[in-house]
């Protein structure tokens, strides 16, 4: 039992690294589509390959699994069973902070929806309605104006 669900996690974090389209991640997109929110998928030439973009509104977002990605306080990121995924999670969370980090200079805004969140239609709609729908945008479009005339 443990180890098909040990194969479990491992094929979903396969699927994860190869890039693959994810269930939680289809969700969303069709979560999205229903609230009437345009969006452009995976742009490579971006840190970290966002999964949704929202070029207008200026917003990266990122489906994480929870277990993979280690989701503050979630049941579904239990503790690793080794030092070596121990030292593999806490690089992927490194990695996670400093693509936050480069996509913000750039003066994207970056949301992470949790894999969990997209369980529930009803939730996940709330969710992006409260995230992206109503978000203000203001201040990040005006950092990034000021960013680049820096260029110019
Ligand atoms: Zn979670």
């Amino acid at each position: 039992m443990k180890q098909a669900i040990a194969l479990d996690r491992l094929q979903r974090t396969l699927g994860v690294i190869c890039g693959k389209d994810t269930a939680p991640e289809v969700r969303v997109r069709r979560a999205a589509h229903g609230l009437g929110l345009r969006f452009r998928l995976h742009r490579a030439d971006l840190p970290g390959t966002p999964d949704l973009l929202f070029t207008s509104r200026r917003l990266a977002v990122f489906v994480h699994g929870c277990f993979w990605h280690r989701h503050p306080r979630c049941p579904k990121a239990s503790a690793p069973s080794s030092e070596f995924w121990a030292t593999k999670f806490k690089s992927n969370v490194a990695r996670d902070r400093r693509v936050e980090k480069e996509l913000r200079a750039l003066g994207w805004d970056v949301i992470v929806i949790w894999e969990c969140e997209t369980k529930k239609s009803e939730t996940l709609a709330r969710i992006l309605t409260t995230k992206i729908l109503r978000r203000k945008v203001g201040s990040v479009k005006r950092s990034a104006s000021r960013l680049r005339h820096r260029k110019r």
